[in-house]
């Protein structure tokens, strides 16, 4: 269809346009124009995340001699008629505003040849006005240059963040239509350096490798197919052993479209339920294929947050289809007691730190005290003194101390049930611990001791390992350095995006929470993560509590149960996680016996 501007009915009808309000926004536009060309291989290079230059180079169809002027116009499409619903619509764009509104903000260059063309033409423009257009030799396809972004708008420079900042919105933007187009070869250069190389060709395992890594990739499942669902899905889903902090590692394309859906999301967490720890979330990627008629693509500015029509029908199949890998690949959560590192990389820790769940901490030697002597201990603790909230107090060894502070009741640990409850009986009643949330309170309180007497019990990697850094990491890694070094994390620059981690915090030794280096990653995202208002300290504290508790699942001896039990005993705050939740409940004998109409 040739370009040609739409109707003002038309385009009235089009939800307000979006702004261009940073670099990325630019590289996004730029990204779907080629795609939407047909392009197998599309270049992206920066200079100062983008701040300075943006240039984005593609092999696509070309825009045909005569149309590059009006290409620049207002409305100007070739993506839909004025016949158009609106439904239906099977491009990135269309609404005929992303070359104009670029062009009205900053000096633009395009130059472009469709491959049945001998030559190409260039045009030139800057702040809204055409300056040239020529003729001009160029290989087939379409390069856009844009340069002194935002000159006349100083109000949107102000907000532009650093280089880095913008580099790590503009690699996500390119990661995500990378995962969603694998069949296309994506580069993202940035003063002259390579930030992601994908290699096209329909090979999603190498994109995947190239966007995270090739762990991630290994770890992938791919989608089974399923014959009688309405609508198509397929894609690779992360198996038990891979997962991530946050759920921005889930990227859904519907109709060849990266979209967001907190639904569809949750359906894709929600099919892990049971298989990851609290609070980790799966990678994914899905291609849904849905009737056009049966998405509005047009009820976001942004395009990006999609409508169904059917909804529950697809939340539901997602649901199944990713579960139904799982289940295919992983029968059982098995997650092996102790057991850390990974032999093959010759990451792991010594063998004497893979005993126990909660494990060989030298300064919480496990049980050694017979269970009357336990019982002694938590009687003699009656006095609930201010002494444990001194630092110095609180870094003393259980021996060393004279009377244990306590609130709970002398308790006496029965068993487990479900590897995920402790089973004990008290002066009044019977108690049901949560063993992650008691655990979690446990380490959260410990941890928290070291930082401030600054006695931070790393574990040292019998080899260094490289842990290289997603962009939104890069930055933070340095800015909360000292943080990390507090809590026992070892570590230094290597290269420009990655760390050489020669030791970890050893509540992660001990947890078998997988590699050391996703340890630190882990810690990233958690502390990253948005939406949370804690301090970042506090976050950090709450993560590294969370990561080297022992989870539901693990089946416990009775000795690291009664453990368990007895570090509660010495917390502050024995009766919730650092969460809030509650570490146990009680069964009082008076709540017994109603229930069984003893009285
Ligand atoms: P839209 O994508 O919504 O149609 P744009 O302003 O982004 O609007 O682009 C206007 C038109 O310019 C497109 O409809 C398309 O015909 C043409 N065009 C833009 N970029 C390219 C490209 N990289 N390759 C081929 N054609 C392009
Ligand atoms: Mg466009």
């Amino acid at each position: 269809m040739p370009i040609r501007i739409l109707s003002e009915a038309l385009a009235s009808r089009i939800a307000a346009g979006e702004v261009i309000e940073r670099p990325a926004s630019v590289v996004k536009e730029l990204v779907e124009n080629a795609l939407d060309a047909g392009s197998t291989r599309i270049d992206v290079e920066l200079r100062h995340g983008g701040i300075r230059s943006i240039r984005v180079v593609d092999n696509g169809r070309g825009i045909p001699a005569g149309e590059l002027v009006v290409a620049f116009e207002r409305f100007a499409t070739s993506k839909i008629g004025e016949s158009s619903d609106l439904l239906g619509i099977e491009t990135l764009g269309f609404r005929g505003e992303a070359l104009p509104s670029i062009a009205s903000v900053a000096h633009v260059e395009a130059v472009t040849r469709p491959h049945t063309e001998d030559q190409g033409e260039r045009h030139e423009l800057e702040f809204g006005k055409a300056l040239r257009l020529e003729a001009a030799g160029a290989p087939p396809g379409t390069s856009v240059l844009v340069t002194e972004l935002f000159r006349n708008v100083p109000a949107r420079l102000k907000f532009l963040g650093s280089p880095g900042a913008e580099l790590g919105r503009i690699h996500q933007i390119v990661a995500t239509y990378a995962l969603a187009y694998p069949g296309v070869a994506f580069r993202l250069m940035s003063d002259g350096k390579a930030k992601l190389a994908t290699p096209g060709g329909g090979d999603l395992s190498g994109t995947m490798a190239a966007v995270y890594n090739r762990r991630i990739a290994d770890a992938m499942l791919a989608l089974p197919e399923d014959e009688d669902a309405a609508f198509a899905v397929s894609g690779q889903t992360s198996d038990t052993t891979a997962s991530r902090g946050n759920r921005n590692y889930i990227t859904l394309v519907v109709n060849g479209r990266p979209v967001q859906s907190r639904r569809l999301t949750f359906a894709v967490e929600q099919a892990y339920h049971g298989f990851l720890a609290e609070r980790r979330f799966p990678i994914a990627v899905l291609y849904l294929t849905v009737p056009y008629h049966d998405v509005d693509v047009n009820a976001h500015p942004a395009k990006s947050e999609v409508r169904f029509l059917r909804e529950d029908i697809l939340f539901a199949q997602v649901q199944r289809v990713v579960r139904a890998a799982l289940l295919q690949k992983s029968p059982v959560p098995t997650i092996s007691t102790g057991r850390v590192g990974r032999p093959a990389q010759g990451t792991a820790f010594p063998a004497t730190e893979q005993r126990s769940p909660l494990g060989a901490n030298p300064l919480w030697p496990e049980a050694r005290l017979a269970p009357q002597a336990h019982a002694d201990l938590a009687v003699a603790a009656a006095d609930v003194s201010a002494s444990a909230t001194d630092p110095a107090d609180a870094a003393l060894t259980t021996e060393d101390r004279p009377t244990p502070r306590s609130t709970l009741p002398v308790l006496r640990v029965i068993g487990q049930a479900r590897e995920t409850y402790i089973l004990a009986e008290g002066p009044d009643g019977v108690y049901l611990i949560d063993q992650h949330a008691a655990h979690e309170r446990v380490l959260y309180e410990e941890i928290r001791a070291r930082i401030r007497n600054r006695t931070p019990e790393a574990q040292s990697l019998l080899a260094p390992e490289t842990v290289e850094l997603p962009p939104e990491h890069a930055e933070t890694v340095w800015q909360q350095q000292e943080a990390l070094i507090a809590t026992g994390f070892v570590f230094e620059p290597f290269g420009e995006d990655a760390v050489l981690l020669r030791a970890v915090p050893s509540t992660f030794a001990r947890a078998g929470t997988g590699a050391p280096g996703e340890a630190l990653l882990w810690i990233l995202d958690d502390i990253t993560e948005g939406s949370r208002a804690d301090a970042w300290d506090e976050r950090l504290l709450h993560s590294l509590a969370c990561h080297g508790a022992v989870r539901a699942g693990r089946s416990m001896t009775i000795e690291e149960s009664r453990e368990l039990v007895r570090r509660l005993e010495q917390t502050e705050q024995p009766h919730t996680c650092p969460h809030g939740r509650p570490t146990m409940i009680h069964l009082s004998e008076g709540a017994l016996a109603r229930e069984f109409k003893r009285t």
